[in-house]
């Protein structure tokens, strides 16, 4: 790397450990370019600042959304009877890809994870739990805990569930539930087809 320009190194190295690129790829995209128009790389730069720029998570659900409140917590006619908890808002883009879930949303931003120095305080649960108790409606809510079927996502809905059993007002009011095992274990929801994610939760069992 070092024959090249200094200015082409520090692009490699800003691209190199976006997720999915390594060395490699990055001084293709780099290359890749070089050799397009002008227009293109301001195109491209414009967009990446314009996105982070004008994107906020919506103060709700920590979906990311253009407005205060996202077009899913905006939509009055979606079900307030059930809460699903995803781990970012790609899992929630992959669930209502799936069309099989009619209800609300809330984007944890992570999962709890000891070796990477997570604790529970450092995701939304706190947010979640807040939530939940704010709640006005009588009537029972039911949770789907829906993140990924590996160790982490398993010790998060497992320590969601017990900060709710472990609450009066929450005992009674929230039902848990878990994504079905059709999800292969280790999987990505985002990643997982649209069909597996329909099974998924309509097998969904209580925790
Ligand atoms: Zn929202």
């Amino acid at each position: 790397m070092n024959s090249l320009p200094k200015k082409i190194n520090d692009l490699i190295d800003v691209l190199t450990g976006l997720p999915g690129i390594g060395p490699k790829s990055a001084a293709r995209i780099v290359f890749f370019l070089q050799k397009a128009p002008k227009e293109l790389n301001t195109d491209l730069a414009d967009a990446i600042v314009d996105a982070k720029i004008n994107t906020r998570t919506c103060k709700i659900c920590y979906n990311l959304s253009e407005e205060e409140i996202c077009t899913v917590c905006a939509d009055e006619k979606r079900d307030r009877s059930k809460l699903l908890v995803v781990e970012d808002p790609l899992d929630l883009i992959a669930i209502e890809r799936a069309g099989a879930y009619q209800g609300f949303y809330h984007v944890l931003g992570g999962v709890i994870s000891p070796m990477n120095g997570i604790g529970p305080d450092e995701i939304r649960i706190r947010e979640l739990l807040e939530r939940l108790k704010k709640d006005q409606e009588e009537s029972e809510i039911e949770l789907i805990i829906a993140t990924n079927p590996n160790m982490e996502g398993e010790a998060t809905a497992v320590y969601i569930q017990n900060e709710i059993v472990g609450d009066k007002k929450l005992k009674n009011k929230v039902k848990i539930s878990r994504l079905a095992r059709g999800l292969t274990t280790g999987a990505d929801i985002d990643f997982t087809d649209d069909m597996t994610i329909r099974k998924a939760i309509e097998g969904r069992v209580n925790m």
